[in-house]
């Protein structure tokens, strides 16, 4: 398989350290906040190239941390250490404690990863549970040269390690770009790691260290953790592509300058998913959760299906007529494995050789494409090549249960019965009648519906027809 490593600006064949086994990390939620969909097409990232490394026969240990401290309020892009810390923010919003705020918003990401199909990583540690394996990674950095002290925290010294930024154009360093930066920093890239507690009023989340009381800059975690569960080196390290330009320059020097081995081979970066062409953000209400899109009649799986229609390196475009088409596009593919699962198995005629040789075509594209970095678009123009074709159907389900494994749709098992064509017949009919003004017949084609077990519930982009809860 090949993955474009960020490191090199290239698509490189993909060579494990120590085949079969792999070791990859994703930097995770910060969780004093629900994620939004844009949070989880990163995860939806790691779960594909998951999914497509066991497919290719390796086996993975798959690290993804929980940020419950030391997020700071200033921005992903240079700001990170400046601000007040977003767990302390939001229990002071919320008024409980910030371990509860963690607590909450930890089940919650948890209970989207199920609904989205995600393979649960082999741990998920939390870096308030890893205080004194990241005070021990700032020791060695201390004993190697790197570290200096300012007032408030103390910080990596960039300019000590040569090769910074190797992973970003320097560019697109934009340290202090929006808040007021530390003055006594020597380089404005230099970074926290660790920062010490106000010197009036307390925090909640404050620990005792070598350099005085404070608690772990955000950076930190990452290396700490990862070479904790991963070694000193490993394969693979993934997230968005906001932390190419900081977050993961910094783990980098502060990795390498502590072991003096080189820290991750792949470093893989998703593009970002913007909300009607803009950037999703709280004060324009386009932050949607995965929740969010429930309450509007919309599966998880057809989520899931939308965010397979875009390459990973192209930024993506979230419209609710395209999670629309999306969902129809899933609730075929799941119709289609469904009825032919429930059909009796009629005794099955070998395939002839020119359809077996079809069908093994189909699959040698598909894969090639999924293992061309990640081209999961080409793979469903695959797939659905494959569903027009002349192959029987049972074959056809077969092959697409197969592809599953690594698409993680859900097909035929999902608990969501799909619409029978009757009723689908009903729901346009009903709406063309709606369209025409008959709004009397058209609620007694609704009231038939209900007879029959199924809802049907206006959104903002037209009706979406659910089944009745407790009817068989
Ligand atoms: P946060 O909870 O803010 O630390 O973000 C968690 C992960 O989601 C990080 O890897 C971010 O880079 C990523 N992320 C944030 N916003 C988006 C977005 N709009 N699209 C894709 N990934 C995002
Ligand atoms: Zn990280």
């Amino acid at each position: 398989m090949r993955i474009y490593n960020s490191l090199s600006r290239q698509v490189e064949e993909f060579v494990p350290l120590f085949a079969p086994k792999i070791g990859m990390y994703t930097c995770g939620p910060t969780v004093y906040r629900y994620a939004h969909i844009g949070n989880f097409r990163t995860y939806i990232l790691g779960d594909l190239l998951l999914r497509v490394m066991r497919a290719n026969g390796y086996d993975i240990n798959y690290v993804m941390n929980i940020t419950d401290v030391g997020h700071l309020t200033g921005d992903n892009l240079g700001d990170a250490d400046a601000g007040d810390d977003r767990m302390e923010e939001a229990a002071k919003k919320e008024r409980r404690s910030a371990y509860d705020v963690a607590k909450f918003y930890t089940q919650q990401f948890l209970a989207d990863f199920d609904r989205l199909n995600l393979i649960r990583p082999t741990v998920m540690p939390k870096a308030t549970e890893h205080i004194s394996e990241q005070i021990t990674l700032i020791q060695k950095l201390e004993t190697n040269g790197f570290v200096y002290r300012t007032s408030d925290g103390m910080y990596f010294d960039t300019a000590k390690w040569p090769r910074y930024g190797e992973l970003s154009t320097l560019g697109e360093i934009q340290a202090g770009a929006r808040v007021e930066v530390n003055r006594q920093k020597k380089n404005p890239k230099d970074f926290a790691l660790w920062k010490f507690s106000p010197a009036v009023g307390r925090r909640e989340m404050e620990w005792d260290s070598p350099w005085g009381i404070g608690f772990p800059g955000w950076h930190i975690e990452c290396s700490a953790m990862s070479m904790k569960y991963l070694g000193e080196s490993f394969d693979v390290h993934l997230g968005a592509e906001d932390l190419r330009s900081t977050h993961h320059p910094n783990e980098i020097a502060q990795s390498e300058a502590a072991t003096r081995k080189p820290f991750v081979k792949y470093w893989v970066h998703g593009a970002f998913l913007l909300v009607d062409g803009g950037r999703m953000s709280k004060s324009l209400g386009n932050n949607y959760a995965v929740t969010d899109l429930a309450e509007k009649g919309f599966s998880p799986m057809g989520l899931r299906y939308l965010y397979l229609t875009v390459h990973y390196r192209s930024q993506q475009n979230f419209t609710w007529s395209a999670l629309a088409a999306a969902e129809t596009a899933w609730d075929k593919l799941n119709g289609f494995v469904q009825e032919v699962k429930s059909k009796k198995q009629e005794a099955r005629s070998q395939l002839s050789r020119e359809k077996l040789r079809k069908l093994d075509g189909y699959r040698k594209r598909f894969e090639q494409a999924i293992n061309d970095d990640l081209q999961f678009p080409q793979g469903l123009a695959v797939m659905w090549e494959m569903l027009k074709s002349n192959i029987p159907d049972y074959d056809k389900a077969d092959t697409l249960l197969d592809w599953d494994q690594i698409l993680g749709l859900k097909l035929g098992i999902s608990d969501e019965v799909p619409v029978p064509q009757e009723v689908r017949e009903m729901a346009a009919q009903r709406e063309e009648l709606r369209r025409k003004g008959k709004f009397v017949e058209a609620d007694e084609v609704r009231v038939k519906m209900e007879k029959l077990g199924w809802k049907v519930e206006d959104t903002i982009i037209g009706a979406k027809i659910k089944k009745l809860i407790g009817r068989g």
